[in-house]
């Protein structure tokens, strides 16, 4: 194991050189405002500007920790319009950290194209590590964390049912995000598609609510149906074995 002791120069927002700026792209908690690094508030306090998902989530986490910065929303729908505004700016020399409404930038959240616009004009581009809401649910599942598969969301509608089929024969640990509205349709697509299988429900990490629930698919979703569904989820599917099963490529 190596650890840096430049942890001050790590975070310096002139590390880039003297006329080019440094695109930051920092996680944030998925719950719990202290599960922040001490990293992540150190850019946070010393970047030009923050480029921010939802504007008003990220004050939230701003006021918190007393800091006060610039901030420009940078969500989906603004992303392709706002990336050359901001590549400008880092042009330019400003510093900007780049920060999703919960966990890590770039995962199922807006980073990929300003991540890209950045690589091409030879922008340099820093990680600040932190949370992500499917590694915490993958490392309590207790299904096998060696070999896994990271899905996101199912597609809604075009391509669910090919991505299922394709699923259904993975042996890698599946790992995907769902909505409360969705949760249980999901779960009863997995068990028609996958049969019997175990799973496991992530919900509310690092929240007052967090909740864990194992076991076979059909326990599971016995068990969800008694009450509301409300929350954040992800779920862990327990990968194929036999004759069928294959790396999905
Ligand atoms: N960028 C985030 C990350 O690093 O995990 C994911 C953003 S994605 C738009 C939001 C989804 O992540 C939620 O619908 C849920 O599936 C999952 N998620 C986020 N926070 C969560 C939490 N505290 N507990 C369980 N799932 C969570």
């Amino acid at each position: 194991m190596s650890l840096s002791k430049d942890i001050d120069d790590s975070v310096d927002p002139s590390k880039g050189g003297d006329l080019v700026g440094t695109l930051y792209l920092v996680a944030t908690p998925i719950g719990n405002l202290e599960d922040i690094t001490h990293r992540a508030l150190k850019v946070l306090s010393s970047v030009d500007l923050i480029a921010a998902e939802d504007t008003r989530k990220t004050k939230i986490l701003l006021d918190h920790y007393t800091i006060s910065k610039p901030m420009l929303s940078y969500f989906s729908y603004n992303e392709r319009h706002r990336t050359p505004q901001l590549v400008e700016k880092l042009k330019k020399g400003q510093s900007i950290a780049l920060v999703s409404d919960a966990g890590t930038p770039g995962i199922s959240d807006p980073a990929y194209h300003i991540v890209q616009s950045c690589v091409a004009a030879g922008i340099p581009i820093v990680p600040i590590p932190g949370p992500a809401a499917f590694i915490s649910a993958l490392i309590v599942s207790g299904l096998p964390t060696d070999r896994f598969v990271f899905e996101g969301f199912l597609p809604l509608k075009k391509g669910r049912k090919t991505k299922l089929e394709l699923l259904s024969r993975e042996t890698r640990t599946i790992v995907l995000y769902e909505s409360p509205h969705r949760v249980l349709r999901t779960l009863g697509e997995i068990r028609s598609f996958f049969g019997e299988r175990n799973v496991v429900v992530a919900r509310e990490l690092t929240k007052k609510f967090e909740e864990i629930v194992r076991g076979p698919v059909s326990s599971v979703l016995e068990e969800l149906c008694r009450k509301q569904a409300r929350g954040e989820y992800v779920l862990i599917v327990e990968g194929a074995s036999g004759a069928s099963a294959h790396v999905v490529e």
